[in-house]
C-alpha cells in the first residue's frame, strides 16, 4: 500500500494503470476516522475493483464556519494501518493547499437537489461536497466510486452530477452500517460519552418506529413525521433538528406515500453533536455487499 500526498502522484498512478489496460479503479472518498461503515464500502471496492483507492481527506469547503472543521477527528496513521489491513492499494491523503492551492475558483453545485434537508440546515455543505468530489473524481478517475446510505442527499447530489457533467465512473451506493444498538456508525460518534451514545439510538428508534407504523399501512407522512417527533421527545439529551419525507430520488416533499420509495431523513443534536440518519420506506431497490443491484 503506498500513502500518497500529493495530487500530481496520485493522477500519474491513476494514469498508468489506466495505460495498462483492463484493470478497474474502485474509489472510496472519506474524511477518515474511519470505521465499520467506511470499510463497508472498502469491502465492496475491493470485491469489485482491481485496484482500490481511498482518500482521507477533512473538507474544509463543506464545513460552515460555526462547525467542527478544526476538531474533526483526524488520524491517518490509525486510519492507514486499517486500509493496509483491508488491502487497499493506495491512500490519497492530500493537503488543504494541495487541493485548494492559492487562487483555486471555481466551484461545482448541483442546484435544486442540494437545497433542502441538510443543504437547507447547512449552507454551502454540499456545494463543498461536489466541488472536492469533483476533483477527487478528476484525480483519481475511477471506474466505480462507493458511497454510503448514511448521507442519503449527499449520494442523490453526486449522481445527478455525475451524470450531468458526464464524469466516466459508476456511482455505487451501499447500505448504513450501524452499531448493535442501531446507532448508524459515524466518525461525530467520536465526539459521545457513554451516556449520550446510549441517547443517540433514539435517532434509528424513532426512524424504525415511523418504518413499522408505514409497514402496518399508515400512508399519512405527518403522522409519521410526528411518530420521529414524538420519540426523540422521549429523550431528554436529544434535540431534533429536523425530520421530512421525501420522494427517495427526486427528494420532492411528499403530501401522500404513493407507491414510489420515499425517504425518511432527520438530524438532531445529541448535547453539541449533530447526527444525521434515515431509513427507506417502500420497497427500494435492495442492493448486496459488493453494490450489485439484487
Ligand atoms: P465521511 O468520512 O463521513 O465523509 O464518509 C465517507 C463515506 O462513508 C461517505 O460515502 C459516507 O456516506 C460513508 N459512510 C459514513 N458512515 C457510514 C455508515 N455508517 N454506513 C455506510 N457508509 C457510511
Amino acid at each position: 500500500m503506498e500513502i500518497i500526498n500529493l495530487r500530481q502522484r496520485m493522477m500519474s498512478v491513476a494514469r498508468q494503470i489506466h495505460r495498462e489496460g483492463n484493470r478497474t479503479i474502485g474509489f472510496v472518498p472519506t474524511m477518515g476516522a474511519l470505521h465499520a461503515g467506511h470499510l463497508s464500502l472498502v469491502q465492496a471496492a475491493r470485491a469489485r475493483c482491481d485496484v482500490v483507492v481511498v482518500s482521507v481527506f477533512v473538507n474544509p469547503a463543506q464545513f460552515g464556519p460555526q462547525e467542527d472543521f478544526a476538531s474533526y477527528p483526524r488520524d491517518l496513521m490509525h486510519d492507514s494501518a486499517l486500509l493496509d489491513e483491508f488491502t487497499v492499494d493506495y491512500v490519497f491523503a492530500p493537503t488543504v493547499e494541495d487541493i485548494y492551492p492559492k487562487g483555486f475558483a471555481t466551484y461545482v453545485t448541483v442546484e435544486g437537489l442540494s437545497d433542502g434537508l441538510e443543504g437547507a440546515a447547512r449552507p454551502g455543505h454540499f456545494r463543498g461536497v461536489t466541488t472536492v468530489v469533483a476533483l477527487l473524481l478528476n484525480i483519481v478517475r475511477p471506474d466505480f466510486a462507493f458511497f454510503g446510505q448514511k448521507d442519503a442527499q449527499q449520494a442523490i447530489v453526486i449522481r445527478q452530477m455525475v451524470r450531468d457533467l458526464a464524469f466516466d465512473s459508476e456511482v455505487v451506493v451501499l447500505p448504513t452500517a450501524r452499531a448493535q444498538s442501531g446507532l448508524a456508525l459515524s466518525s461525530r460518534n467520536d465526539y459521545l460519552d457513554d451516556e449520550q451514545r446510549s441517547a443517540a439510538t433514539v435517532l434509528y428508534r424513532s426512524l424504525s418506529r415511523a418504518a413499522a407504523e408505514y409497514d402496518n399501512g399508515e400512508r399519512n407522512p405527518a403522522r409519521l413525521i410526528e411518530a420521529v417527533k414524538s420519540t426523540v421527545a422521549t429523550e431528554p439529551l436529544a434535540r431534533l433538528d429536523y425530520v421530512s419525507i421525501n420522494d427517495a430520488e427526486t427528494l420532492d416533499q411528499l403530501d401522500e406515500l404513493g407507491d414510489r420509495p420515499a425517504l425518511i431523513s432527520m438530524a438532531a443534536f445529541i448535547g453539541k453533536t449533530r447526527l444525521i440518519d434515515n431509513v427507506i420506506l417502500g420497497k427500494a431497490q435492495k442492493q448486496d455487499a459488493s453494490g450489485a443491484k439484487a
